[in-house]
């Protein structure tokens, strides 16, 4: 249900960087990434120049059941987490070695779209074999909804219901997309709920 924290703290001088402080507090994987935006004249379908932005990436990270997830060496000194399993695992060079040819990467790899993914993986990894799966595309979702929020509310008690009505409606912000649900007080009762 909760995989993630809500709300990370923005620390850092890039989005990479941030990005890298969030892998490393908030999930804990031995994650390692790459982030570039260029700027790119490209010849368009009216057969002019277009200026425009594109931005590639490349994130490697253990799967979460590596035995080797919580070794020592991929966490910084007190950062431990309590109750976390550093195994004793014989090293396997795997991750030292994906981290280094990580950072061989350059902007131009990222953003040129001649050199493109699957050369950019051949390039990194031909030795250890890549298999490319079918791309996903990126959508804008979130698992909220009116029936989910009003779940929530009927679970609360008449009394936290009415502390949390203003002027006889209950308005719930989600904090991961900002939408904005709005009940009439009368409406989130247990009777709605199932
Ligand atoms: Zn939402």
């Amino acid at each position: 249900m909760h995989r993630y924290q809500g709300i990370v703290q923005l620390d850092g001088a890039s989005l990479e960087e941030i990005a890298r402080n969030y892998f490393r507090q908030s999930e804990q994987l031995p994650t390692e990434l790459r982030l570039a935006v260029g700027r790119q004249s490209l010849r368009g379908a009216d057969g002019q120049m277009h200026r425009s932005w594109r931005a590639g990436g490349v994130l490697v990270q253990f799967l979460p059941e590596a035995p080797e997830r919580m070794r020592a060496p991929d966490l910084h000194p007190g950062e431990v987490p309590e109750g976390a399993v550093v195994d004793e695992v014989e090293d396997d060079d795997a991750w030292a070695e994906v981290k280094a040819l990580v950072g061989t990467v350059d902007d131009d790899e990222l953003v040129d779209e001649a050199v493109g993914v699957h050369a950019l993986l051949y390039r990194l990894f031909h030795e250890r074999g890549v298999r490319v799966y079918d791309p996903q595309d990126v959508r804008e979702q979130c698992t909220c909804s009116r029936d989910r929020v009003r779940a929530v509310l009927a679970s609360l008690s008449d009394e936290d219901r009415a502390e949390a009505a203003q002027d006889g409606t209950i308005a719930i912000k989600c904090e991961f997309c900002s939408t904005v649900y709005e009940f009439d007080k009368d409406d989130t009762g247990q009777s709605e709920a199932g």
